[in-house]
């Protein structure tokens, strides 16, 4: 959003006084709040829309180990230690959660995910979703020597084989499977009812109690972080906050807060569908053609198929929330098959799309977003910020008020 002059200068602003400003309410921006008020920091989370607007309730809700790539291109990619540490990172993310009550929740289902590699198609015309011979052997081998280096490097990874006993659900049944890496110890749920569930436990600092009810300020963009003397004026159309420190967890929205952020966080959209089920039951969380496209079921049996952005990649770019015929056709085609719904009309009970922020290495992005005096930012997860946004929300506020380096630091990659 551009603010005009008059907006700027007609200040009616209530002004605020705190420690931590954090900006952005999603998985980010709230387990960042909740870390800085365990700390005892005073705290307010100013959101432009509601809580968890963004992508933290448009995702497919998996809690899985690992990133956007599988282990063996993340080792190649990052190196050894760095790709064990990250993976490390998403199991530390999920046991936050789980201390923080998540197994408690309605939707919450302790599940696996498998990454599937699909068998290929052979010549001809085959669906946009449907892997090549020559993309489904090395997408096999890749994730062969997942499971072998995870195993090396002590986390625990199971292997399943088309030929060999597996699962008796709609997707092994589909014939389409040729493999699976499992994570044995993954789980989903409703991402907007964790959301929901980590809001609940933000508390008003004495400080702030007489002016809020609540930490979370929701309807309010910050359209302005000004440096102080000592820390930062945000503005919002309705609160002038100054905070000695500022954390800013808009995630793919980043490059419209923060300059020079254009090349370092981009918009990316994902869109999804949900079926009814139809009596069909999925054994696990799955991911498939190297995570372009998931699909797994809810725990009221409700079917979830997200992905084939990749096949439409200069379309699935920018902020705009609207899903394409494409990408729907695209999805539709991949649920016939995968999950045996045939020719008929679908059970399609909801279409949705949601922007995740790519970071140029696929790792997140922690630190000042520009010199040492600079707001923070974190975020930048690549399409698994449910996986890794609570724990690099805790690291980021640690290493903000603390005054040390964070883990992923934007540094790597800022030029
Ligand atoms: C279709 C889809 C499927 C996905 N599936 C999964 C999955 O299964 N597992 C997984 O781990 N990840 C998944 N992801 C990715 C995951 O949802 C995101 O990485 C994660 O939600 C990012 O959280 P966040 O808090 O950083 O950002 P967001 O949830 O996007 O929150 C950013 C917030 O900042 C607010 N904001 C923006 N600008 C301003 C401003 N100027 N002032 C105030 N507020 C502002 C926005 O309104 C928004 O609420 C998926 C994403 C999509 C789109």
């Amino acid at each position: 959003m551009t603010v005009s002059h008059w907006r700027r200068s007609f200040r009616r602003s209530t002004p605020l006084d705190v420690g931590v400003c954090v900006i952005g309410a999603g998985i980010c921006g709230v387990s960042a709040a909740l870390a800085a008020q365990r700390r005892g920091e005073s705290v307010v989370i100013l959101e432009r829309h509601t809580l968890a607007a963004g992508a933290s309730s448009r995702n497919a809700g998996f809690l899985m180990r690992g990133a956007a790539c599988h282990y063996a291109e993340a080792v190649d990619l990052y190196g050894r230690t760095q790709a064990c540490d990250l993976w490390r990172f998403t199991e530390a993310n999920l046991e936050g959660l789980r201390r923080e009550g998540c197994e408690a929740l309605a939707s919450y289902r302790r599940v696996p995910s498998m990454l599937l590699a699909l068998r290929g198609s052979g010549t001809g015309l085959r669906p946009v979703w449907s892997p090549s011979d020559e993309y489904a052997s090395s997408n096999r081998a890749g994730l062969e020597r997942s499971v072998t280096l995870m195993r090396e490097d002590g986390l625990d990874a199971e292997w399943i084989d088309a030929g060999s006993k597996h699962p008796d659900d709609a997707a092994w049944r589909s014939g389409l499977v040729s493999c699976a890496l499992v994570n044995p110890h993954d789980a989903s749920l409703n991402s907007f009812e964790l959301m929901s569930m980590l809001a609940s436990k933000l508390t008003t600092h004495a400080t702030l109690a007489a002016k809020l009810p609540s930490p979370l300020i929701e309807n309010q963009e910050v359209f302005g972080i000004e440096p102080q003397a000592r820390g930062f004026l945000v503005r919002t159309a309705d609160f002038a906050v100054h905070a000695q420190h500022v954390l800013v967890c808009t995630n793919a929205y980043a490059s419209l807060l923060l300059p020079g952020f254009d090349d370092l966080v981009k918009p990316r959209r994902g869109q999804m569908l949900a079926l009814a089920p139809q009596g069909r039951t999925l054994a696990a969380s799955y991911y498939c053609n190297d995570g372009s496209e998931y699909f797994r079921q809810a725990a009221d049996g409700t079917i979830v198929v997200g992905g084939c952005r990749t096949y439409f990649a200069d379309e699935e770019v920018g902020f705009e929330d609207r899903t394409t015929s494409s990408v729907q056709a695209a999805l539709e085609s991949f649920a016939r098959a995968m999950l045996g719904y045939g020719e008929g009309s679908l059970p399609i009970t909801a279409r949705w799309a949601g922007t995740m922020g790519f970071s140029p290495d696929g790792l997140p992005l922690i630190g000042p977003s520009g010199a040492a005096s600079s707001p923070w930012f974190c975020g930048g997860f690549t399409g698994h910020g449910m996986s890794m946004g609570y724990q690099a929300a805790h690291e980021a506020v640690d290493a903000m008020l603390e005054g040390r380096a964070p883990m992923f630091s934007i540094a790597r990659v800022k030029r």
